[in-house]
């Protein structure tokens, strides 16, 4: 499937928007469809909601995401380990199964909640690569710290300028 290069901009028409202070406003899918507005900081909540759920025994590393969908429905995850390490689900992929599970194939904003405010958790390739499978390269992606403080958003397609594509 062609997807259009990633645009410059996450949200809002700026190059770097502040979450933050902006009021949601609608985001157009790749596949031209409206998405609802991006409520950044119900997002964020959603997603430091669902890291409270980590199971992460061996790293003590919590992480949540939140992921939105096209038609306003939120799915949040969290990082399952498991003592053979290599089992381990990452908090981005729970919630996109969750959510391609439950039937939804758009999506429009994704929030990460993991780290600290000066090394936030970003998501790792895996992840980029399955998000890539359902959400187009212009998705605003925040990053935030585990606790507290502001989000960071990029397009999906910063993270993954060249991600693995099949023909379909
Ligand atoms: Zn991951």
């Amino acid at each position: 499937m062609r997807r259009p290069a990633a645009r410059s901009r996450a949200i809002g028409g700026r190059a770097s928007p502040r979450p933050s202070g902006d009021r949601p406003s609608e985001f157009r899918s790749a596949g031209g469809h409206t998405c609802p507005p991006v409520d950044w900081p119900a997002l964020v909540a959603a997603a430091r909601a669902a890291a409270a759920h980590s199971y992460s025994p061996y790293s003590h590393y919590a992480v949540g995401a939140a992921l939105l969908a096209a038609d306003g429905a939120v799915f949040s995850g969290c990082n399952v380990e498991n003592a053979s390490y290599g089992l381990t689900n990452c908090a981005e992929r729970t919630a996109l199964f969750k959510a391609v599970s439950e039937g939804r194939r758009e999506f429009a904003a994704l929030a990460i909640v993991g780290g600290t405010a000066r090394s936030p958790a970003l998501p790792c390739g895996a992840c980029r690569q399955a998000l890539a499978e359902f959400c187009p390269p212009s998705m605003p992606v925040a990053v935030a710290p585990l606790r507290r403080g502001e989000p960071v958003v990029r397009p999906l397609g910063d993270y993954l300028p060249f991600s693995f594509e099949l023909s379909r």
